[in-house]
């Protein structure tokens, strides 16, 4: 129960996803401490309780199993659940952040990723990728851009349109300016 809550409803779960580097770990750390939520990362959960195997360095989770086993364990929680999956477990609201490409890029090639998954992860942010599958996932979604934000303007972002109610916001980025920026890092054909 917290001030962000209408009266009769209980508890609430919180998805923080979008493309790696937008944001997620910061801003749903942050968001759980001024809600005093708690937090919970996916991919921690995932590796304590065995969801998913390791392929080669990666943990492939099973989104199935996740989305049930944090169903089960978080019903009745007030908590915000951090991580790229966490619009596949059921949710009151799914956030989805949002961050230019270009920043992406810059954080991604920071974190040492290699060419290809930069690839992968540049394009599915320019696309769009995440939103598209929160969106069939569930009926809130608020999609927030971080560009040019600090976390914690993020954070009071998504704080106040909780308060007011406003669980379904989308169609407020498009990246389709900086495609030729981010062109010499997508891969294309068989280059
Ligand atoms: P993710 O969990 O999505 O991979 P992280 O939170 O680990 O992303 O990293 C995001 C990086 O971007 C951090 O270094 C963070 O300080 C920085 N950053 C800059 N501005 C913001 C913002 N408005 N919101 C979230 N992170 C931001
Ligand atoms: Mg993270």
């Amino acid at each position: 129960p917290s001030a962000y809550l209408a009266p009769g409803e209980a508890w609430m779960i919180i998805a923080v996803t979008g493309t790696p580097g937008v944001g997620k770990t910061t801003v749903s750390k942050l968001l759980s401490e001024k809600l005093g939520y708690e937090y919970v990362s996916v991919k921690d959960f995932a590796f304590e309780r065995g969801i998913g195997e390791m392929v080669g360095e990666e943990l492939e989770i099973d989104v199935d199993e996740l989305a049930e086993a944090m169903s089960r364990e978080f019903h009745g929680r007030d908590v915000v659940i951090d991580g790229h999956l966490s619009h596949f477990v059921p949710a009151d609201v799914v956030i989805v952040l949002r961050a230019n490409p270009k920043l992406v890029v810059g954080r991604l090639m920071e974190r040492g990723y290699s060419r290809e998954k930069l690839a992968e992860n540049v394009e599915a942010e320019l696309v769009d990728v995440i939103l598209v599958e929160a969106l069939e996932e569930n009926e809130n979604v608020l999609e927030i851009d971080t560009t040019g934000k600090t976390p914690g303007e993020v954070v009071e972002e998504i704080s106040e349109l909780l308060e007011r109610g406003i669980k379904r916001r989308f169609g407020i980025v498009d990246w389709s300016g900086v495609y030729d920026e981010v062109l010499p890092y997508l891969r294309l054909g068989s280059g």
